[in-house]
């Protein structure tokens, strides 16, 4: 692979820019990655795993010079981060990001952008419950969607290029409109992480009541709801800040669903309950079909832990 953007700097050193320093060392798209994140902690260990060729003290020394910028922090941080940024873009560079929600980030940062600087937002649908410098790895992207938002007037030459380097980092890519973007990523993503952090804080106030033993049998869909409700809590504060009327919007056509479920339920109404269990088994089947998560019982958990046995 060769190189497609000169340098490239990273603002925040978390999950998803750590994942992307390793994705472009992987395929060589940068001759230089520089980096930067707000607190000493998380700097000295980018400096010590070697995340990124150049750890910076300020934001503005990263961007210094670079031909692509990635704001890669939360999402209530953006609007802070371009202004800082903002005086030190060389022109013709591109600004993008990887923030969670769109509409919100886009009035966040538009307005610091000089004149002659590029800004396409971008929200690559990839991630874990792990955050921080650690956490990146370089296959994070791989086969996952990558939804590109370009703004009026975005430079088509120029969203082009970015659309390669999301491929080039293993990923499919779509442009999206910034609604619709947030309209879908609050049916796919958040209204399904605010019902996690529910169920998980549900079981924890019965386990005052149960003792430990919603942790000891928690092998059922439980465990799942604990690892989205795993997740960063700052991201998660902030998605929810700013997609605010789409998660709202779903949330209440949930509530309605959930009603029609318990009174199913209450009234012993079985053909109701088959039909809208067996509707969204297929949906289930349309993910694995698209190569979105694999067939595997369990998520694969039982196979990788029978080869970790096999191997000792
Ligand atoms: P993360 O692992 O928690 O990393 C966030 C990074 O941002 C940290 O390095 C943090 O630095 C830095 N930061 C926070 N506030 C800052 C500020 N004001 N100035 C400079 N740096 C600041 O988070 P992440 O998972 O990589 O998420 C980053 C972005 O990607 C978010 O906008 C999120 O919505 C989006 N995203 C996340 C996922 C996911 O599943 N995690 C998926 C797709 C997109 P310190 O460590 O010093 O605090």
């Amino acid at each position: 692979m060769s190189v497609i953007y000169n340098r490239v700097a990273l603002i925040g050193l978390g999950l998803i820019a750590g994942s992307m320093a390793h994705a472009m060392r992987r395929a060589g798209l940068a001759t230089e990655i520089t980096g930067y994140a707000r607190s000493p902690e998380t700097r000295q260990v980018a400096v010590e795993i070697g995340l990124v060729d150049r750890v910076c003290a300020t934001a503005a020394e990263a961007v210094t010079d670079a031909d692509l910028i990635v704001l890669a922090v939360p999402v209530g941080a953006m609007g802070q981060v371009a202004e800082e940024i903002a005086d030190h873009l060389k022109p013709g560079a591109v600004v993008t990001d990887v923030g969670s929600v769109k509409r919100a980030v886009i009035e966040a940062v538009a307005p610091h952008m000089p004149e002659g600087v590029h800004f396409i937002p971008a929200h690559p649908l990839a991630g874990t419950e792990h955050s921080g410098p650690r956490s990146g790895f370089a296959e994070l992207f791989d086969n996952r969607w990558c939804l590109l938002v370009p703004v009026e007037g975005s430079d088509e030459a120029e969203v082009a290029r970015l659309a390669g380097f999301w491929q080039a980092l293993g990923s499919n890519v779509d442009v999206m409109d910034a609604d619709h973007h947030d309209l879908v990523l609050a049916v796919t993503s958040h209204a399904p992480h605010l019902i996690a952090y529910t169920m998980v804080g549900v079981a924890d106030d019965l386990r005052r009541v149960t003792d430990s033993e919603v942790i000891k049998y928690s092998a059922a869909g439980f465990r799942d709801f604990t690892r989205i409700a795993a997740s960063d809590p700052t991201m998660w504060r902030d998605v929810f800040l700013t997609n605010k009327q789409a998660t709202l919007e779903i949330l209440g056509r949930f509530t309605e669903e959930l009603f029609a479920l318990q009174r199913a339920i209450r009234l012993g109404d079985g053909d109701h309950l088959h039909a809208y269990f067996t509707r969204t088994r297929a949906i289930r089947r349309g993910i694995i079909e698209a190569g979105q998560d694999t067939d595997a019982p369990d998520f694969g958990r039982a196979v990788a832990r029978r080869k970790a046995a096999e191997t000792g």
